[in-house]
């Protein structure tokens, strides 16, 4: 079948191609890097950390499979975060090594580049992928809105919980990336969601183009392997498992000729007119 052109072009020498040579290095020379910060987010929980602008971070599924609903803010400035929907269409529905994930306006540059997915899922026979943005958080809303539930423990919770010590709030959380999450769009165009194949030791790792602030939650579907809406509706808690984050220093070496992201300098100011 012969598809239609990507509206975006990613080929060499234009703005979306990516070094693949200096990123390559920056995963594979593991042992020149220093390990910063290491930490565990249980069960049902989130947690928020810093990344330096030219440091690398990994999410590890130390257990298994799990899903992990992923935020990121410029750490100096909350208003510039992750933007899904145009990350979604400069790459795609689902992300990978090389991809990036971009800030919102009015910035727009590269916040992190994927440096090592080890879950390699590229898309299945059902069109889906895995590390997901076509959806977003789970949220108590949602959960009263659908079943009646009062739920403290959702994404969204979690997220709110995990950025409070920075003095963000609700307002601040936005769409994420569903890290280790399997997901495509049916046919009918509707929304659908796979269990998990991350195992044991498998990590989804990045490196910050801006100094970072990044927030992570265990989401409360686990592994997603068990419905949670629906008439088929279980309980997920026996998927649900940790995920470990860890914060590297790559050599100084590594860096050379790389500099932090700078946002895009439109100048225009829309059109608008002083009289
Ligand atoms: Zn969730």
């Amino acid at each position: 079948m012969r598809e239609p052109p990507a509206l975006y072009d990613h080929g060499p020498g234009t703005p979306l191609d990516v070094d693949r040579a200096f990123y390559g290095r920056l995963a594979q020379e593991v042992e020149a890097r220093r390990l910063v910060e290491r930490f565990v987010i249980p069960i049902r929980s989130g947690r928020a950390w810093t990344v330096p602008a030219g440091h690398l971070c990994r999410i590890v599924a130390v257990e298994g499979p799990q899903v992990g609903d992923f935020n990121a803010w410029n750490r100096h400035n909350p208003r510039e975060r992750f933007w899904a929907s145009r990350t979604r269409q400069l790459h795609g529905t689902h992300v990978t090594t090389f991809d990036r994930l971009w800030s919102c306006l009015p910035y727009l540059r590269p916040m992190l580049t994927i440096t090592n997915d080890t879950i390699h899922y590229g898309i299945d026979e059902d069109g889906a992928g895995c590390h997901d943005l076509l959806g977003t958080r789970c949220d108590p809303y949602v959960h009263k809105l659908l079943d009646g539930e009062e739920f403290d423990f959702s994404c969204h919770s979690n997220l709110v919980r995990a950025i409070a010590p920075y003095h963000l709030t609700e307002f601040d959380v936005h769409d994420v990336l569903n890290i280790f999450m399997v997901t495509g769009l049916r046919r009918d165009g509707r929304y659908f969601a796979k269990a998990s194949p991350a195992r044991a030791g498998d990590y989804f790792e990045f490196f910050a183009e801006i100094d970072l602030l990044c927030a992570l939650s265990t989401c409360p579907g686990g592994d997603l392997s068990v419905p949670i809406w629906g008439p088929n509706r279980g309980d997920p808690l026996p998927t649900c498992r940790p995920l470990a984050v860890e914060v590297y220093q790559p050599a100084p070496a590594l860096l050379a000729g790389w500099s932090p992201a700078q946002a895009v300098d439109y100048r225009g100011g829309h059109g608008l007119r002083s009289p």
